[in-house]
């Protein structure tokens, strides 16, 4: 679809509150256009723990985050919204009468309304100061593990000491050949359940470590790493090097966008409108003026419905405050979603 064309909705970051966002606005019969920065959709889940168990979900004793990912992003093809995915908002703004501009990293979209669910941000993995890194980055050193099979049968050391490299040497020890855990300290800021399972498992743990150099032609095929107490360095083979040390997420750009926030995100009412009238921000990005804000998906998924339903009610007085879904004919899109248009 042509980028001049003037959408109902546009909702920024395709994490899941603006994945169910771009479902409700669709499902109130809203044409809408989905703009996620990265390459991926799902957020925080896809990026930070698509295979931990999610036991909050209405409905679902427990599930999988990728599996929530799915069918979140398949619910939200249903009314067939343009997707435009590796495209970053770099600012909105209200032109005349009720439209809206949002200039991104690749172009110029127009809407009616913006919903904001860009999160807590862009996120960027924190990296570490070693030699022969920005070398072999996507060359034997990842900092996200997208596909635990990538990782079949291979020599692996992890660097960190949190939640995602303690989870990730977990479920990795049993898909790879052998993995290495380098921490740079005794402690771990990692659950004490997951630490305990670490120390009975088979994974190779080496303390007060860090990572001095990695060393290959075409690809990582040694580090070495260094005692921070002793100061003696030991080299070892490795097919892949995780680098799991956390992830900054950055807000800087939303900040930008002249919009009244607080430290905690963009200020919102009880309808999540921010302070420019047509502009709706749902999910961690918004911090409600009324209230406390809780970063939770359930919480998320209720703001977007509620944006979503004050947009129709914006842009068309006549229709109803709220519909219930069985009020609209189920379409053939359930059983075969449609592939969203990618530009
Ligand atoms: C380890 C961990 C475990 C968690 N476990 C749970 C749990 O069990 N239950 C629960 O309810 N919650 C949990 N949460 C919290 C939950 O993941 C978040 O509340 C949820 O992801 C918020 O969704 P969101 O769509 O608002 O934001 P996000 O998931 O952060 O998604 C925002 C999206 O916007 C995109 N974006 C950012 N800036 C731009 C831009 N300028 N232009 C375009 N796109 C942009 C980002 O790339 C991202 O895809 C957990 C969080 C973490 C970190």
């Amino acid at each position: 679809m042509a980028q001049e064309e003037v959408y109902d909705v546009i909702v920024l970051g395709g994490g899941p509150v603006g994945l169910f966002a771009t479902y409700y606005a669709g499902f109130r019969g809203m044409s809408v256009k989905l703009i996620e920065a990265t390459e991926d959709l799902g957020g925080q889940i896809s990026l930070l723990y698509p295979d931990k168990y999610i036991y909050d979900m209405p409905g679902f004793y427990e599930s999988v985050g990728s599996e929530i990912v799915k069918s979140l992003v398949m619910q939200a093809r249903r009314y067939d919204p343009a997707v435009c995915l590796g495209e970053k908002a770099l600012s909105v703004s209200r032109l005349a009468g009720q439209k809206f501009e949002v200039v991104t990293d690749r172009g110029r979209h127009f809407a009616r309304s913006i919903i904001i669910c860009t999160g807590i941000g862009a996120f960027t993995p924190n990296k570490v100061e070693a030699v022969g890194i920005p070398q072999f980055e996507g060359k034997g050193v990842f900092y996200y593990v997208k596909d635990p099979a990538r990782f079949k049968g291979r020599k692996l050391l992890i660097v960190g000491g949190g939640d995602t490299a303690v989870d990730w040497a977990l479920h990795l020890k049993d898909v790879a050949s052998s993995v290495t855990l380098i921490h740079r300290r005794e402690v771990f800021r990692a659950h004490e359940k997951s630490v305990e399972a670490l120390s009975r498992s088979n994974v190779t743990l080496k303390l007060f470590c860090v990572l001095k150099e990695v060393k290959g032609t075409d690809w990582a095929r040694r580090a070495v790493i260094t005692n921070v107490q002793t100061n003696a360095d030991e080299e070892m083979d490795v097919d892949d090097v995780l680098v799991l040390v956390g992830y900054k997420a950055d807000l800087s750009i939303v900040k930008q966008w002249g919009l009244a926030m607080d430290a905690r995100g963009i200020l919102v009412d009880d309808m999540l409108e921010t302070n420019v009238p047509g502009i709706f921000a749902a999910g961690d990005v918004a911090s409600p003026k009324a209230g406390f804000r809780q970063n939770l998906l359930v919480v998320g998924f209720g703001q977007a419905a509620t944006a979503a339903n004050r947009v129709k009610k914006l842009l068309d007085p006549a229709a109803s405050t709220f519909e219930h879904s069985t009020l609209r004919e189920p379409t053939s899109k359930a059983a075969s979603p449609p592939e969203a248009t990618v530009r």
